[in-house]
């Protein structure tokens, strides 16, 4: 049984594994690497394998450098199943739309490539079979189980039964006490696990810091009376910071009901996915949902799908909040917003996920004085601001407690998905404090398994 690391290894974006194992071909996700333009270019070569020979693909979950590349897939002669949760097959297909979208716009403008066109996203949405958490799924002999990672709606980790071996695969788990999500189920018994490593060497703040912190800084920039603009991931971040401002402003009456403009039309789109599987809610949210309560909306917020709409926020007096895609600043509204309101003394951009190495998001919040948009020099006078804590990662002291609690402590554990510095700092943690052989393997490197 062979297991090669095609991406997500030494980097967070491009998540792709291949199991070899029972005669089969699996790959553990197959998503878009995402940054600097170098890593952004990997995605235009071909598959280090022949898609022909994919068996299937096992999903963990919907975010892009975990799906973003199976239309490609198709594109290149794969015809397989993809095997995912329900909510991951609908919201893996906005997101392929969306990408779509933007290599259009981008492929017009700037003659960049194409990965796929929409009838390799059909040809993906087709054979996309949605699971349940805690079903079987078969592949020959090959058995797969899906469980809550917590980390997105319809989020998982899997376990696969091969070669009378269980090998575990976190996707990526998410935080405590996140809104909507439940927790992270418990790992089960595994021999070898492939895990997450964001934020392998990070700690996060406690939920109450959290909303602290996110009350502070809003109530802060609406002081200011200028613009607060949040980039933010589509999937997830808008939908908890969504649930956290109903709460705030609606329920707690801690914040002001100031114009808050939902910019983002992959997360509008994304909202009746949310709402049309119940079954994945946490408590909370499904007393919510008893009692029939819109817990992502509220009185001051305005969605904004069309390009005219988004384009009347302009005419809005200030104080006001926008919430735009993407959570990077690779591209998307919020680039248009931080083209106006960056040079903005008044203005405030609070920074609320990951920022992968060479995006805007990560100038600026390393402290860049000027940035480059739409070929302009801009420079920073906003207030940057960041909340760590609101990432949809697990810390570190998270993921080690999960692989402590596992119904047996897997013996070899491979840190995937971080920066090297992160993937390492866990590598040490599991080995001193577990006694766990743990390895931070290379990208394209094949072990045996
Ligand atoms: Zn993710």
């Amino acid at each position: 049984m062979k297991l090669t690391f095609f991406g997500a290894a030494h980097e967070v974006t491009g998540s792709c594994h291949l199991l070899q194992a029972d005669g089969k071909n699996i790959l553990l996700d197959c998503g878009m690497f995402q940054g600097s333009d170098f890593n952004e270019g990997k995605n235009n070569e071909k598959f280090p394998f022949d898609p022909k020979t994919i068996d299937a693909v096992v999903v963990s979950h919907a975010h892009l450098d975990h799906t973003g590349r199976i239309p490609k897939l198709f594109r290149e002669g794969f015809h397989g199943k993809i095997y995912a949760t329900k909510a991951t097959c609908e919201l893996a297909n906005i997101i392929w739309n969306d990408a779509f979208h933007i290599m259009s716009y981008n492929n017009k403008k700037f003659q960049s490539p194409i990965l796929f066109d929409e009838g390799d996203i059909e040809m993906a949405r087709m054979h996309c079979e949605g699971v349940d958490y805690g079903e079987k799924v078969r592949i020959g002999d090959i058995q797969v189980t899906f469980k809550d990672a917590g980390h997105i709606f319809g989020s998982s980790f899997l376990e696969i039964e091969a070669e009378g071996k269980t090998i575990g695969f976190s996707g990526d788990l998410g935080n405590s006490n996140v809104p909507i999500l439940r927790d992270t189920d418990r790992l089960g018994k595994v021999d070898i696990l492939l895990c997450e490593s964001t934020y392998g060497s990070r700690m996060h703040e406690s939920e109450e810091m959290r909303i602290q912190m996110l009350h502070d800084l809003i109530m802060e920039g609406y002081n200011k009376g200028g613009v607060i603009m949040m980039p933010a991931f589509s999937i997830e971040r808008t939908q908890e910071i969504l649930y956290r401002l109903d709460k705030l402003i609606e329920h707690d009456k801690a914040l002001p009901c100031f114009p808050i403009f939902l910019d983002s039309p992959m997360a509008i789109d994304s909202l009746p996915v949310y709402k049309k599987y119940p079954e994945y809610y946490d408590v909370e949210a499904s007393k919510h949902y008893m009692n029939d309560e819109d817990f992502l909306s509220f009185h001051c917020l305005t969605l904004t799908r069309t390009v005219e709409e988004s384009k009347k926020i302009n005419n809005v007096p200030n104080p006001k909040m926008i919430i735009a895609g993407s959570g990077m600043m690779t591209g998307g509204r919020i680039l248009h917003h931080a083209f106006r309101y960056l040079s903005d003394p008044n203005s405030t951009l609070i920074i609320v996920g990951y920022q992968a190495y060479g995006t805007l998001g990560r100038k600026l919040y390393e402290g860049a004085e000027t940035v480059y948009i739409f070929g302009q020099e801009i420079p920073v006078r906003c207030s940057i601001k960041a909340i760590g804590a609101l990432s949809a990662h697990a810390d570190q002291q998270k993921i080690l407690s999960w692989v402590r609690n596992a119904e047996k402590m897997p013996k070899k554990v491979y840190c995937i998905h971080g920066e090297p510095e992160s993937s390492t700092a866990l590598a040490h943690k599991l080995r001193d404090e577990l006694s766990i052989d743990a390895f931070v393997p290379e990208r394209n490197e094949t072990v045996e398994l």
